[in-house]
């Protein structure tokens, strides 16, 4: 492939991407469900550790871009860029710089068009992409996501119309920080950087939190459980009542079965517990255990061990202290 073709590729195929990977589930939060996916894999924010680790993969691998290649993000890969530029060769033409008219209307029409498409995309990194697309067409003015969404399509009617350029040159954080990380060494194909003094040193952390990110979500149990106090020793009958409530949160995007196991249960106890619980995806199904607790076990405490194992072999052991006093 010809060099002069690869900088246009990389950037129409960055530019594509911005817009893509929320769509696809390849990194996007969805803070309303209060959960997270990366490469197609969603996560709780129990498992936050997993979201942590991929900004901070964003930030260092961005960090090295500029260490190791100087200012090369902006002119390869920076979709505000790629956008600018190919906006400003179509209003830049011999015919529309000699109609000023329709070049300002060519403008208008252009900013209007893909500002709600950016913001739509904006938006979508943290909100579910269909929810969002729904809730824009039925004009939801009540919902947070709406009016980010409202907000950003303005932001980037000013950025197309107006600022572009301006905003490299006076606004964007990123550019100003590629300022000061680049030094006389970093420079296009400025490969030897990573590999010597801090160009090195943020290739190791690069490669690090890859290592750790894909080893991460490589054994993540794909589901959350909690344990909820309900009811605690009520006398009925000839025992002491305990409820507790178990929640599952399904983290696959497929329905998943688990078996649960309880150990450490005394034989005389009455009991009611679940032992296979099947949830839908992306849902938090919620069911009772009942521990009737009989008067001859009163005044020590018993450790129940609850083991919830999905069908794929994941598990997650919960522990459960009761300690079953007599009624006064
Ligand atoms: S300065 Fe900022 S907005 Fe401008 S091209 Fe560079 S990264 Fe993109």
């Amino acid at each position: 492939m010809k060099v002069g073709a690869t900088r246009p590729l990389t950037q129409v195929g960055i530019f594509l991407l911005f817009f893509i990977v929320p769509l696809l589930d390849l990194f996007r939060m969805d803070l309303n469900q209060l959960q997270f996916y990366v490469f197609r894999k969603s996560f709780s924010f129990n498992e936050a550790y997993i979201l942590l680790l991929s900004v901070l993969l964003l930030v260092f691998f961005f960090v090295g871009i500029s260490k190791w290649f100087g200012r090369q993000f902006c002119g390869w890969m920076c979709p505000h860029n790629t956008f600018s530029v190919y906006i400003a060769k179509i209003t830049g033409t011999d015919k529309l710089k000699s109609s000023p008219t329709l070049r300002q209307f060519l403008n208008i029409f252009l900013s209007v068009l893909f500002a709600p498409i950016i913001a739509f995309s904006m938006v979508a990194y943290f909100f579910n992409p269909i929810t969002l697309f729904q809730e824009i067409i039925s004009l939801q003015w009540n919902s947070w996501a709406f009016g980010a969404y409202a907000l950003l399509v303005l932001f980037f009617f000013v950025m197309i119309f107006k600022l572009r350029s301006n905003f490299c040159r006076n606004a964007c954080p990123y550019g100003m920080f590629q300022m000061i990380l680049s030094d006389k060494d970093s420079r296009p194909g400025g490969f030897k950087n990573m590999f010597r003094g801090a160009g090195l040193v943020l290739l190791i952390i690069v490669v690090s939190l890859m290592g750790l990110l894909g080893f991460s979500i490589y054994s993540s149990s794909g589901f959350s459980v909690s344990i909820d106090k309900k009811i605690q020793g009520i006398p009925t009958e000839e025992y002491l009542t305990y409820t507790y409530g178990l929640s599952i949160h399904n983290n696959y995007n497929r329905k998943v079965t688990y078996a649960i196991d309880y150990q450490g249960i005394p034989a005389d106890w009455d009991v009611k517990v679940p032992k296979q619980i099947s949830v839908s995806s992306s849902v938090t199904h919620s069911e009772t255990m009942m521990f009737r607790v009989d008067k001859h076990s009163l005044n020590q405490n018993y450790s129940i061990l609850v083991t919830i194992r999905s069908d794929d072999g994941h598990l997650i052991e919960k522990q459960l202290n009761i300690y079953p006093v007599a009624p006064k």
